[in-house]
């Protein structure tokens, strides 16, 4: 509370950093303050209450451990070391949001610093348009200091795993990933990771370093009814290898953090899908043949399921109807590749403009694109979001973000 009046009342440029993890870079800033919330770590779980209390500079890794001490866990993403507090204020989603929802989905309430300096408790009882604000809204309205989550019944064994095949046979593994995922069980998640073969210990040698194609597969639920589920998209193509099978739902929560290591130069672009056209699916193809670094990829988030069945003005996350998300994880570490990367992903971001559905997630944006704030990443309810903004944090101290502007 006193760093966030210091900030408004010196003018100070204010960043706020939760996990650290955002690639547009707004948790930093120069010649401003940051105020660090990373040594923010307590999480505390409420077995019978099935709730989890958790501080702002609590990663997805840290909330998931506690959780499943209890068998218990809530929606969060595909990494471990993002941090709980951006992934949440954006939407948050990964292997059990087509069963339970989107993270801001499974939020009970919150407690935020204000611009003012003031602390209030937000809930669907108390505050709730700033509840209602903050499911999305990023940090635009406050500094929020804890994070009350539902957690359900998860695991703690999941079937889960990778199945990789040659890039030779992409067009028809997409045809027939598409067909499948359209009557997947919500219990089922599938996303499709396009890359060149990392050196991982179950791919062999000879594969390193080529285009592959993998379907991450998580099935939450009963073992018996996952192995039926997943059976059409085992039945896909002829893998190189085949690696799901029961595993603790924490490591597999964990399972790409090799790929997704800090210390990478970063640049993604995104969009959202309702359906996944032939085109689209030949122009993705056309870029895994091009990649820049041997750590780009091109993913395909998975969502529908129980994300999908929540009104798209219920929270500030208007994109309900999406059934995918691609992202271009643009990333390299040489300065002198800066240009190469940047161009290939500005160049897939292009070609699938026809084919999306214009709308973006709101956490998958690079540094500059303030200009799909407005109606890529919140359409219909950025209007009220900007009249709360402007309630909230009339002065847009909250700035460093993918900024709602104060309505007039
Ligand atoms: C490798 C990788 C994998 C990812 N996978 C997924 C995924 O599977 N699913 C998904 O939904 N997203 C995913 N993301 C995106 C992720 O949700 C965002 O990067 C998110 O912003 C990270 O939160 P953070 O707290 O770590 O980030 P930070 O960089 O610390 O914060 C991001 C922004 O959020 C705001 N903020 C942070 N904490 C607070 C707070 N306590 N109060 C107010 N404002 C705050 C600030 O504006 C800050 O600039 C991934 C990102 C990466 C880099």
């Amino acid at each position: 509370m006193r760093t966030v009046s210091f900030a408004r009342e010196r003018r100070l440029l204010l960043a706020v950093r939760g996990g650290g993890h955002n690639i547009a870079g707004n948790a930093v800033c120069d010649g401003g303050l940051m105020l660090d919330l990373s040594p923010m770590r307590s999480v505390r779980i409420d077995p019978a209450a099935r709730t989890a209390r958790v501080e702002p500079g609590v990663t997805l890794g840290e909330l998931d451990k506690e959780a499943q001490g209890f068998g218990l866990a809530t929606p969060l993403g595909i990494n471990s070391t993002t941090g709980v507090a951006g992934l949440t204020l954006g939407g948050g989603f990964g292997w059990l949001s087509r069963k339970l929802g989107l993270t801001i989905d499974n939020l009970l309430s919150v407690d935020v610093v204000l611009a003012r300096g003031a602390l209030v408790h937000a809930s669907q009882e108390e505050e709730p348009d700033l509840f209602w604000a903050i499911r999305g809204g990023g940090g635009n309205f406050g500094v929020v200091t804890s994070f009350e989550f539902r957690l359900h019944p998860v695991g703690p064994e999941v079937l889960a795993g990778m199945i990789v095949h040659p890039f030779s046979n992409a067009r028809q593994l997409l045809e027939g990933y598409r067909r499948v995922v359209a009557s997947a069980p919500d219990d089922l998640t599938c996303w499709v990771v396009m890359r060149k073969a990392p050196p991982l210990p179950f791919l062999p040698a000879e594969v390193h370093g080529k285009e592959v194609l993998v379907f991450a597969v998580c099935h939450v639920g009963d073992l018996q009814r996952g192995a039926s589920a997943v059976a059409p998209i085992r039945a896909l193509g002829q893998p190189i290898v085949d690696v799901v099978g029961p595993t603790p739902f924490v490591a597999w929560e964990a399972a790409f953090d090799p790929l997704l290591a800090p210390g990478a130069r970063n640049y993604w672009k995104s969009h959202d899908f309702v359906e996944l056209s032939d085109a689209a699916l030949d122009v993705m193809i056309d870029l895994v043949g091009r990649l820049p670094s041997e750590e780009c990829e091109i993913i395909l988030g998975n969502l529908g399921g129980a994300a999908s069945r929540v009104p798209a003005d219920a929270t500030a996350y208007p994109h309900r109807d999406v059934q995918f998300i691609m992202n271009a994880h643009t990333r390299w570490s040489d300065p002198a590749h800066d240009q190469r990367c940047i161009s290939w992903a500005r160049e897939l971001f292009d070609r699938m403009v026809p084919h999306a559905t214009g709308g973006v997630y709101v956490n998958f944006m690079p540094a500059d694109e303030a200009e799909r704030v407005r109606q890529g990443a919140y359409g219909p309810n950025y209007e009220r979001l900007a009249k709360l903004k402007a309630r909230y944090d009339p002065d847009n101290l909250f700035r460093l973000n993918q900024n709602i502007q104060p309505a007039a």
